[in-house]
């Protein structure tokens, strides 16, 4: 791939990837196979980054082996069973049953006759004060860093560790925005487009792929964003908390992006162990050491 090709491919890669993915979910809603159309999407979006990434990474070294792939994809299928076991649960023990009358026409302050990419507009925004605080939480709170810690201890990020989340930590992050969205009554097509862009966005801010921005990154969370989120270094790791948009970031003073390259050398002072099931227990495991990520520990 020439220079002028990768320079051209590392500024649409990020807008036009994020844009056809969405694009591709509107037309499954038009030929009423969202479900479908979406798995087919996200999982066209991670093959192609993947090329990406073999063909013009960010970071070389991040394309060796870090042992942690199998762990990564456990923890994936754990997160996102335990998040599903929880939705069909709430619904059998009728939780739904409190939660629809406040969804239906009438019921809840959401806008539902406005146009639905402007009622996804304040979902995506409105989720992400709960996305944002839950994982500033996480950071700054020992007790939940512990479980958050999982997902910073890779050395490497790529595709592959976008799931990488401890269950107890994917149930933290995934209620404080439904708690937001629910009660105001906003419909379960909102909702599920929510879910979507989530998917999409989370999977682009962990590919290893060179990729430029520019302004970009004062809206959305992007690549370049969350690589700071992951140094080793807290006054640039403790940063960058939004998962799809950084309003809150910019707001609340944790928004970070320097004109420099974000380390390559990532991860977190604390020894994690190798294997899925002992980092499962870890954070039950051991006592509560000082947290290395809280903020009185950045000096
Ligand atoms: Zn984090």
């Amino acid at each position: 791939m020439s220079d002028r090709v990768r320079l051209i491919v590392s500024w649409l890669a990020w807008p036009v990837l994020l844009g056809g993915c969405l694009a591709a979910t509107a037309w499954g809603y038009s030929i009423g196979k969202p479900v479908l159309t979406f798995n087919l999407t996200y999982f066209s979006l991670a093959g192609v980054l993947l090329l990406l990434e073999y063909l013009m990474p960010h970071e070389r070294s991040w394309l060796a082996s870090d042992g942690q792939t199998p762990a990564n994809i456990a923890h994936t299928l754990l997160s996102k069973g335990t998040v599903q076991t929880l939705i069909v649960f709430s619904s059998v023990i009728g939780l739904a049953a409190y939660v629809t009358p406040m969804a239906e026409p009438g019921h809840g302050f959401w806008p539902r006759d406005w146009p639905l990419w402007a009622q996804v507009v304040i979902a995506v925004y409105l989720s992400e004060f709960g996305l944002y605080w839950a994982h500033r939480l996480a950071h700054e709170w020992p007790p939940l860093w512990r479980f958050h810690a999982i997902h910073h201890s890779v050395t490497k990020l790529w595709v592959v560790n976008t799931g990488r989340f401890h269950f107890v930590d994917s149930l933290k992050s995934i209620v404080p925005g439904m708690m937001i969205l629910i009660p105001l009554g906003a419909p379960m097509e909102v909702i599920t487009w929510l879910s979507a862009i989530t998917a999409y966005i989370g999977i682009l801010t962990h590919c290893n792929v060179e990729m430029r921005f520019g302004p970009l990154s004062w809206i959305f969370n992007t690549p370049g964003l969350h690589r700071w989120h992951h140094s080793r270094d807290l006054r640039e790791g403790n940063k960058n908390y939004g998962e799809n948009v950084v309003l809150w970031d910019i707001l609340f003073g944790t928004w970070f992006n320097e004109n420099r390259r974000p380390p390559a050398d990532i991860g977190i002072s604390e020894a994690m162990p190798p294997r899925f099931i002992d980092q499962v227990l870890w954070p039950f495991r051991r006592p509560q050491p000082a947290q290395s990520h809280a903020p009185e520990a950045a000096e």
